[in-house]
């Protein structure tokens, strides 16, 4: 057994990350009067959530008419119907409380003339249930909205005395012998110190795992920690299958252009300069879903009307647009493509590609943000200690396709909800358990291995084939031949874990361990990912099958929950919830408005 000294802290809530969803469950945490420290491997205004740029969809009517009800069906169909339905009314219903929250926070969103919350139009979006124009429902600072998010939800943090513990690594969650969760093993990065975090609830806010695939938007510390986490201790992820690929990466760094710059005016052409989203999607256009967009790109570039030499990507066009409008609403995408692709907005369009940008799985829970470990005859049976938000998290708001602006919503709602929860069943007066000796020891003993890891195979070498293959093989459309390659290349691949060779054994700043372990937390993530792919016989939402075009919701209609131990995955599927919080006379969606059918645009 390996033998590491520790240091235990105490508190009612330990919250793991410091994005969006995390900085926003230790202010509600905080606010309530609970002990709350926040862990976080990087400093928390580098969260991924800082790089978000379009903006956050709640139905204000700043720029017209809107309701929450138009909201909430855009989800249900935005999700492809795999969505579940009490969350997703949750969602549209306090997505107009959470940001007026933020606004009082000090979040500074741009404005109309008279003053209000400026919004603009993104995709999928629309009135009267779909059957009107799209609508004005993002609202944004600039092109800067998860900078402006983190850094007052930050501040706001501090001034509510939670405590931060900044570049500590959660290693793995301490569970007891009877499936509570009791705190997080944590490694410090800067001085290679051991700490437990022994709480009454633990929030898991890791953000997602881009880094599964070779060419995404997110950041590099985007590695699914939580997801790894949940794995290793035996729980489920949720509906790993549905990955969205962004329609406009720019081509070549995979860097985002977010689809605000569709929702001021841009627009996609192709070799012969056709704005070919006419002919996909005739009443939307280029403001139709992602999922949407992103498959008739890529039939425009297997057709041979893609841009470019090699005819392999699309063009953006922006130059139409007013130059003052460009420098006012979309500054910081003008520079990136000056920067990432060398393109002066104003005047050439920018070249663009679908790349992987957003994780609809994660580890599942109610909408209340606890996690769940559903068995045959208890399909919602809650863990108790734990909770899972943000991108980690499967609420499932967000289905088999979300729509823009729609995470960082559910960033705020849901780790409000957790706040709310926690501060109802989180005892403040009853003593901290004592933490599984057992557990403890599992973590350090896994972490003593990969510091001490002397295998033939390089991390940096494994990561590759694991992005490369994830790349090819679970992509924008998928074949039933890929995916079984997929899968057996990817259990070989898996295999190889134990296999690894880290070359640095000190424990000061070792960011070849840290890689290692982000590694061991990919790996589980994308195995879910490509084998409920391959299992799932039908196209739904960003799950677009070449040998199953149709959706099946006789078959279909079901969560797909999977358990990873090693490079074996086991698959169970779990009803979707298809009950709204309120029925029609309370003043709820009717069930006729939210039954599914074909999804055009
Ligand atoms: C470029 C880009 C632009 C986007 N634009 C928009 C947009 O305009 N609108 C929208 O709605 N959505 C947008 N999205 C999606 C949205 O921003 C993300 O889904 C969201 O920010 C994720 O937030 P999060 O809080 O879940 O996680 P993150 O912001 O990724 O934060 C994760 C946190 O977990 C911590 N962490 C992770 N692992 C560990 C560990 N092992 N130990 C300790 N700490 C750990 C990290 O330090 C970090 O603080 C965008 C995404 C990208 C990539």
């Amino acid at each position: 057994m390996a033998a590491y000294e520790y240091e235990t802290h105490e508190y009612d809530v330990v919250v793991v990350g410091a994005g969006g969803a995390g900085l926003r469950a230790t202010l509600g945490m905080a606010e309530q009067g609970l002990r709350t420290a926040c862990v976080t491997k990087v400093f928390p205004t580098r969260s991924h959530t800082v790089a978000a740029q379009g903006g956050i969809a709640a139905s204000l009517s700043n720029m017209g008419p809107d309701n929450w009800q138009w909201h909430m069906y855009d989800t249900v169909k935005g999700s492809d119907w795999l969505g579940d339905t009490d969350a997703m009314e949750y969602l549209a219903r306090e997505a107009p409380k959470a940001v007026y929250e933020l606004e009082h926070y000090g979040v500074p969103f741009s404005r109309t003339e008279e003053g209000k919350i400026y919004q603009r139009p993104f995709g999928g979006h629309t009135t009267e249930f779909g059957e009107g124009p799209a609508v004005q429902r993002t609202c944004a600072a600039a092109d800067r909205t998860g900078h402006a998010i983190l850094h007052t939800l930050y501040g706001q943090s501090l001034k509510n005395n939670a405590e931060f513990y900044i570049e500590y690594f959660a290693i793995d969650l301490i569970m007891s012998e009877d499936g509570q969760c009791q705190g997080v093993v944590c490694w410090k990065l800067d001085d290679g110190t051991m700490h437990i975090f022994n709480a009454k609830m633990v929030v898991l806010a890791t953000g997602g795992y881009g880094r599964a695939f070779f060419s995404a938007t997110s950041a590099h510390t985007c590695t699914g920690d939580g997801g790894g986490m949940v794995a290793r201790a035996g729980l489920a992820l949720q509906d790993m299958e549905f990955v969205q690929f962004h329609p406009t990466g720019i081509y070549g760094s995979g860097c985002l252009i977010t689809e605000g710059a569709r929702g001021e005016g841009g627009y996609l052409t192709n070799s012969e300069g056709e704005r070919f989203m006419e002919r996909y999607a005739p009443q939307y256009k280029d403001l139709a879903p992602r999922d949407y967009v992103s498959r008739s790109m890529t039939m425009e570039i297997r057709e041979g009307r893609g841009v470019g030499e090699h005819g392999d990507h699309i063009h953006l066009n922006l130059a139409h647009l007013p130059a003052e409008a460009l420098a006012e609403r979309l500054p910081g995408i003008s520079e990136s493509a000056k920067i990432f692709a060398g393109v002066d907005v104003t005047k050439e369009p920018i070249p663009v590609l679908p790349t992987v940008h957003y994780n609809m799985g994660g580890i599942p829970t109610n909408y209340f943000g606890e996690v769940l470990n559903p068995t045959a005859d208890n399909p919602t049976q809650v863990v108790p200690g734990l909770m899972a938000v943000g991108e980690a998290g499967c609420a499932s708001v967000h289905g088999a396709n979300r729509l823009g602006s729609n995470s960082l919503i559910d960033l705020v709602v849901f780790g409000r909800a957790a706040a709310i929860r926690a501060g109802k069943v989180v005892d403040r007066a009853a003593p901290v358990a004592v933490p599984n000796q057992a557990s403890i020891d599992k973590a350090f003993d896994r972490f003593d291995y990969f510091r001490n890891a002397k295998g033939g195979t390089p991390t940096a070498e494994l990561r590759l084939e694991m992005q490369k293959t994830m790349q090819s093989d679970a992509a924008v459309f998928r074949a039933s031949e890929s995916l079984k390659e997929g899968v057996e290349k990817m259990t070989e691949i898996a295999a190889k874990i134990p296999d690894l060779h880290v070359t640095d054994r000190s424990l000061v700043w070792n960011s070849d361990l840290m890689e290692t372990l982000e590694l061991t937390n990919l790996m589980p993530n994308a195995m879910a990912t490509i084998v409920g792919a391959e299992a799932r016989h039908e196209s739904r939402g960003a799950h677009a099958h070449e040998d199953y075009s149709e959706r099946d919701d006789e078959n279909w209609r079901v969560h797909t929950i999977s358990r990873v131990d090693g490079n074996k995955v086991d698959l169970t599927y779990r009803p979707v919830i298809l009950d709204p919080l309120t029925t029609e006379d309370q003043g709820g969606i009717s069930l006729k408005k939210i039954a599914p059918k074909a999804r055009t645009f």
